[in-house]
């Protein structure tokens, strides 16, 4: 592996730097260093979408030919750590990195030319329905039925735990469409517009304050055949796939370097006393940084293969543990760093509409809600027991 650039990826990088000079306002950089989520709000993110967009950056890892740049992984790698580096907000990742490659893989030639221009121009918010209440590690035991009514399915039961639905137009979603003896065998994979008749959306508050996920209920919801992906039936292949993306698909290590940078600064600032000089804390700092490096190396390996043509497959189960459980440690570590200044919790979401003095130094503000926001990483996306189900079984064959 050649870790050094060479001059054409050093002017890469001065070009991704020059971009994120000119488009990031220092409003979206503000909100994104006191957003405690993952996932950025929709007029932050999408903005930022419509930015890449325009320079033909809106999709990376997406095949050229359906607008994805055309960068090899060195170039993918230098525009995520650039990205990372600079705090850039988060894209609708439901969108670019879940519901995309599916489309592109096992979507109709017109599902593919309506939905993917959307995605990349920043048009569509999507959501992920997934997990029902009873459903979750056990996910094809799901029980939202689509029932066949002519040229329409006509959907009823409930998700839970659906991300930003209360911000999204669009929701990909398993739903059952036939009963049959083995549950994978009844799936299919389904797109719904959240406008539809029957549709509503309860908000379900987090333990740190956040409305990020919610409760969605299905009423005689009437949606075209002709939203399905793929074949009725096989729509758990489907899920199964977008899982991999989901999981692996990004170049996490990027930002939890970024996410460390930020509670080292703070550690080796007055404000926190020098927390730095605390051996503990030094200790622990090397720790992650460790960790950090050796996740980057296996995601290296994994962009490799994901720019000539293959999903992530089973490894991006390795990489989504890791990543969650060292995020984890790093929002730990922050909690310690700043001591009792952790005992202020500023109640007021979002954090960046706060204007006025807080109780704490601002740096310091997003420390404790993304600790508390940070729980869930090993539970999205598949928690860490399943995660190491998967590895022992498909990767070290078990
Ligand atoms: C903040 C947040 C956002 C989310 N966003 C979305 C979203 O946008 N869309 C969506 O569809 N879902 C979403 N989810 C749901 C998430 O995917 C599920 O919570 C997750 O899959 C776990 O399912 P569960 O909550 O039903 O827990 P359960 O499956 O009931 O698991 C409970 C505990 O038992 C353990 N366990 C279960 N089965 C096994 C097993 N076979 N072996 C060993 N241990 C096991 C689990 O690891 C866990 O610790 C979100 C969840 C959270 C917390």
């Amino acid at each position: 592996m050649h870790l050094t650039f060479n001059a054409e990826e050093r002017a890469f990088e001065k070009e991704v730097r020059d971009f994120i000079a000119a488009n990031l306002t220092p409003e979206m950089k503000r909100a994104t260093a006191l957003t405690p989520s993952v996932f950025s709000d929709p007029d932050i993110g999408m903005a930022w979408q419509r930015a890449l967009h325009r320079k033909g950056w809106g999709a990376p890892g997406w095949p050229v030919e359906y607008g994805g740049p055309p960068w090899t992984p060195a170039q993918r790698w230098i525009f995520e750590s650039e990205s990372a580096r600079a705090g850039v907000p988060n894209v609708n990742v439901m969108g670019v990195k879940m519901v995309g490659p599916v489309i592109i893989g096992f979507g109709t030639l017109e599902q593919k030319n309506y939905y993917l221009p959307r995605i990349i121009a920043g048009k569509d918010y999507w959501c992920q329905g997934y997990s029902e209440p009873g459903s979750g590690s056990d996910l094809a035991s799901l029980k939202t039925r689509a029932v066949r009514d002519g040229d329409h399915y006509v959907i009823n039961g409930t998700k839970i735990w659906t991300t930003h639905a209360h911000h999204a137009n669009m929701m990909f979603a398993l739903v059952r469409t036939n009963e049959t003896e083995r549950q994978q065998d009844g799936i299919s994979f389904i797109l719904i517009d959240m406008k539809s008749a029957g549709i509503t959306t309860r908000p379900i508050l987090t333990i740190g304050g956040d409305h990020e996920v919610n409760q969605v209920f299905f009423d005689d919801v009437r949606v075209p055949v002709t939203n399905r992906v793929g074949e009725e039936g096989k729509g758990w292949t489907y899920g199964k796939y977008l899982l991999e993306f989901e999981r692996g698909a990004g170049i996490a290590s990027a930002k939890l370097r970024d996410a460390l940078k930020t509670i080292r600064d703070l550690a080796a600032s007055e404000a926190t006393g020098r927390a730095i000089d605390d051996p503990d804390i030094a200790m622990r700092m090397s720790e992650i940084e460790v960790d950090i490096d050796t996740l980057e190396m296996t995601e290296l390996r994994v962009l490799s293969a994901l720019q000539t043509g293959q999903n992530p497959g089973a490894v991006s189960s390795i990489l989504k543990l890791r990543n969650s459980e060292i995020r984890q440690a790093v929002t730990r570590l922050g909690v310690d760093v700043i001591g009792h200044d952790g005992l202020y919790v500023e109640p007021m979401r979002p954090l960046y509409r706060l204007n006025g003095a807080p109780g704490i130094p601002e740096e310091m503000l997003p420390v404790v809600p993304e600790y508390l926001n940070g729980r869930a990483y090993t539970i999205f996306g598949g928690s860490s027991e399943i995660q190491r189900d998967i590895v022992a079984k498909m990767v070290l064959g078990l």
